[in-house]
């Protein structure tokens, strides 16, 4: 049986959360926070409020769970999630009993509670690794089109393997971090080199999985077993400047047009939260090797916005994709990812690439939205969009329902300044 067919027990909170909360009692994920008068430490979200898991546990609430000692007076969650699946989920599951049960010891403690807009987010993870796959057909298909040429846009090795490039851990940010406009050589009108500043940023909008494990060299992960190995997911903004891009990707991929700035949701929504949304993903186009093969419901119906917002202006909902839609789903990307035996690491972040789907509305970019930034989007007050400008804020969302049971990533942010001297 799929494990999704099992029924998800319905649950009621005592404690009151806004009724359109991404952070309903079937979510409660995990997030490092830090407030004025105490350093970054572990919360978990319900509703407007997060859980102290810290304070929860030096006060001996915890006890029955049997945790090493400050699991959650840690700056990141890698120690917590590096307890595994089963162990993330036995948290989780006390936490959404104490939530949920009229005698609740968590009652007795107010002070437990502290409201997400008294608090300040940071990384999830400490980030290891990351990688960036390119796993949404729709995607590639336009980018080639648009990078190439529109009759050989998928290139021959793209449905066999989920290709992917090795990105830049030091620059990933969390949810809220401005980043300047990055300089770098691109071509002019004229097709020669030239050195300034990007006019060409682009947004991405894409999810990562985070890994939950350090793994031995020379090991691989199949695919039966890959969420093992996933504590869970967020949302992911890959900023990507086009016109350095297109000059250097040749022949290695991309370099400086991507690692300027990669942002990150604070929030991580556990592998459990996200089982209800299981769902059958893209039928194989072709055989695939015995190393990617799955079979059952591997990818998630989760649907997924950008918004644009100009300085001083209107939000502009101008994107709406699902991830369900990507070709490769993340048991492929993992298996592929250490077929040869590389090692992964807790807290390394893999990403799915830019997911677009099949309307012109689901575009997952700036450059497919406006055809390489040929036909630009309309936005509120009579304002216009190839690109981005400086001071507009990008914002993601990512939400799931089935039937009553509903769950939300919480908006992941970003805005551009201007670039540096
Ligand atoms: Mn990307």
């Amino acid at each position: 049986m799929n494990k999704k067919d099992d029924p998800v027990q319905q649950l009621t909170a005592w404690k009151e959360v806004p009724a359109d909360t991404d952070f309903t009692i079937y979510n409660i994920p995990f997030g490092v926070f830090s407030t004025p008068r105490r350093t970054a430490r572990v919360g978990a979200a319900i509703g407007n409020d997060i859980i102290d898991l810290s304070a929860m546990q030096a006060m001996g609430l915890m006890e029955d769970l049997e945790l090493e000692n400050n699991l959650f007076a840690q700056n990141s969650l890698n120690r917590f999630i590096g307890m595994g699946n089963d162990g993330v989920n036995r948290v989780r599951a006390f936490i959404q009993k104490l939530l949920t049960e009229e005698d609740s010891s968590l009652r007795e403690y107010p002070s437990l509670f502290v409201k997400q807009e008294n608090a300040v987010l940071h990384l999830p993870v400490e980030v290891n690794d990351y990688t960036d796959f390119y796993s949404s057909r729709e995607h590639a298909t336009n980018v080639g089109k648009l990078f190439r040429d529109p009759d050989r846009a998928l290139l021959p090795n793209w449905l066999h393997l989920p290709v992917a490039y090795h990105g830049r851990s030091s620059s990933v940010v969390v949810s809220g971090t401005g980043f300047h406009r990055p300089k770098g050589q691109m071509l002019d009108l004229h097709k020669d080199p030239v050195f300034r500043v990007s006019s060409r940023l682009d947004f991405e909008l894409e999810m990562a999985f985070i890994i939950n494990r350090d793994t031995p060299l020379g090991h691989s992960i199949d695919t039966t077993t890959a969420l093992d190995h996933v504590a869970g997911m967020v949302l992911l903004n890959d900023w990507s400047a086009r016109d350095i891009q297109a000059w250097e990707y040749a022949p290695l991929g991309p370099f400086l047009g991507k690692n300027f700035a990669t942002s990150i949701s604070p929030w991580l929504i556990t592998t459990d939260a996200l089982r209800p949304f299981l769902t059958e993903g893209p039928k194989p186009e072709i055989e695939q090797f015995p190393y990617l093969q799955f079979s059952g419901h591997a990818n998630y119906d989760i649907d997924l916005e950008v918004s644009l917002i100009p300085e001083g202006g209107e939000e502009n909902v101008i994107v709406k994709s699902n991830s369900k839609y990507l070709y490769w789903n993340i048991r492929q990307q993992l298996a592929h990812h250490t077929v040869n035996g590389c090692n992964v690491r807790t807290g390394d972040i893999l990403a799915t690439g830019t997911i677009s789907g099949p309307q012109s509305s689901s575009c997952g970019s700036l450059l497919e939205l406006t055809k390489g930034g040929k036909k630009p989007i309309k936005l509120k007050n009579d304002l216009k969009r190839t690109f981005l400008e400086d001071y507009d804020t990008v914002v993601m969302r990512g939400q799931a329902q089935q039937g009553s049971v509903r769950i939300g990533f919480g908006p992941l942010t970003g805005q551009v300044l201007p670039a540096l001297g």
